[in-house]
Order: structure tokens, then sequence, then C-alpha cells
């Protein structure tokens, strides 16, 4: 059986004060389930007060990793360097840096080059995949994890597979959540894909977290679905209501 696997994405938010205060709540809050791993995707900058703050057992990821090892790329943080720190996990391929926000974003070669360079610098990852909302419309849901999943099979070898987040853009920061019935069906694909791709043992053990709008008050739903083992929570990680996510695992 899956541990379930509860992320949170704290996104570019938080000043000292803000974070202080959410560290202080996050470590009164109540325990973590045995069979449940949870983490939090922190701004870069605020990596170290995490690592020295938080409680210890909410490990701490970052949002992103370069392609390379150190070196001359300003603006950079390796994954070497993460681990180097402390940081267990990171977050990549999230849609919002395919989007780019402006700036180019990253396409399915590059997510999966980078989960394959944080995987050998022995960071754990959570891989971020899902379809926009036309997309989902046109049918074309699984078609366009598939492609995103293939650029990582690709490079990744069958015992180095990472954590799968399944995140439907059209359900990021919407308040638009996917039923928990239209999640499983999307979530039994990829687990199908995996399997069909990759191998049998790596699609029984491969932990699919669903993120987008998910809440403490739909996080039962999901997470008592079959193929749902855990979330990638954004807006609700930001306050206690992560941990009625948390308190939500089966
Ligand atoms: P929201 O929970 O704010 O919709 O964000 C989800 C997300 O992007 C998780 O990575």
């Amino acid at each position: 059986t899956r541990t379930y696997l509860i992320g949170g994405n704290w996104k570019s938010n938080g000043t000292i004060a803000s974070l202080e205060k959410l560290i202080g709540e996050f470590n009164g809050a109540g325990p973590i389930p045995a069979n449940a791993e949870v983490v939090v995707g922190v701004p870069a900058i605020h990596i170290p007060i995490c690592l020295m703050q938080l409680r210890d057992d909410i490990e701490i990821a970052a949002q992103d990793c370069s392609l390379t090892g150190c070196g001359a790329y300003t603006g950079e943080i390796a994954a070497s360097q993460l681990k180097d720190m402390g940081v267990t996990w990171v977050i990549l391929g999230h849609s919002e840096r395919r989007e780019g926000f402006g700036m180019a974003g990253e396409d399915n070669e590059l997510v999966a080059k980078k989960t394959k360079k944080a995987l050998e610098e022995g960071l754990k990852v959570m891989l971020c995949i899902g379809e926009k909302k036309e997309e989902r419309e046109a049918g074309t849901t699984m078609d366009i994890c598939a492609a995103q999943l293939k650029a990582v099979a690709d490079v990744l070898s069958a015992e180095d597979w990472a954590n799968v987040s399944n995140e439907p853009v059209w359900a990021i920061g919407t308040g638009l959540t996917a039923t928990p019935e239209m999640a499983q069906e999307t979530h039994s694909q990829i687990r199908q894909w995996m399997s069909d791709n990759v191998s049998a043992d790596v699609a029984s053990a491969v932990r699919i977290q669903y993120g987008g709008s998910m809440k403490g008050a739909n996080a039962e739903g999901l997470l008592s679905q079959a193929d749902i083992d855990g979330g990638l929570i954004g807006g609700a990680s930001l306050t206690l209501d992560f941990f009625k996510c948390i308190e939500s695992v089966p």
C-alpha cells in the first residue's frame, strides 16, 4: 500500500512576518498520520528559515531547480545546492512554470531533464502534469498527460520514477476542483499509462497526487478515491486549512 503524500505549494507568497506566523501555526497543529508524508514547497529565499524552524515531520521542497550543477548560471539554484542545504524534495513542471508567466515557459523536455537531474542529485521529485481547460473540453486530457509523462519516461530508467502530481490547469487557483470521480478517472488512466509504458511495479508504487483547488472541505472526497494518493495544495496550504487536508487522509 502507498503512503499518502500531502504537499503544500506556497508559490511566491509570504513575508518574514507571515512566514513566522504560519510556521507557528503549523508547529502547533495536530499530529501527522502515520500513513502520510507531508512536504511544503516554499519560496527559495525562505528555505533556510523553514529548515530551521518548521516542525521536523514536515519536509521542505524547492519549487524549481536548475538543469545544471554549480557554476556561472546567474540566478539559478542547482539541485546539488538544495541537497547540500538539507532540502529533500523539489516540485518540477508546475503548470505556472510551464506557462512561463510572461517569460519563456518550460517545455516537456526541459521538465524531463530537470527531473532526471534532481533525482540524480538525490532529491525526491513531485512531477506536475495536467491539461488546460480547452484540452479537457476537446477530450485530449490523457493525450496531454501522456506526452508530459513520455518526455520523462524517455530519460529516466524505471527504477528512478518520481511521484506524479496531476494538476488540471483549469482547477488551479480557480476554486474549480475536479470532482472526485473526474480526478479518479484521470488518475487511473495515468496509472494505466505507467503500467503500459514504464512497468507494472512502478505503476503500483507511484504516488499520484491531485492538485487544483484542493482544500479541507473537499480533501476527504478526493483522497478516498483508489488512485488518488495525496494532494498538492496551493492556496489552502497558506493557512491551517492545510492540516484539514492532512487529517482527511483515509
Ligand atoms: P491551488 O490549490 O491554489 O488551486 O493551487 C494548486 C497548485 O497549483 C498546486 O501546485
